[in-house]
């Protein structure tokens, strides 16, 4: 079901580019995750950094 209501696509969008990353396996978790719900280590979440169209850099 799409999302039609363009103040609740805005908060989606928001949440959906404030995910965290796993930088031991890559999984994307919530925002106030602590540790990754995959392999679940602790402390190795960092916030999904946005990209606006600039080379890949690791
Ligand atoms: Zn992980």
């Amino acid at each position: 079901m799409p999302i039609t209501n363009p103040e609740l696509l805005k908060i989606v969008e928001e949440r959906v580019l404030k995910k965290q990353v796993c930088r031991k396996c890559g999984a994307l978790n919530p925002p106030g995750a602590v540790k990754c719900r995959r392999c679940r280590s602790k402390g190795t979440l960092r916030p999904k950094k946005i990209l606006k169209g600039g080379p890949k850099s690791k």
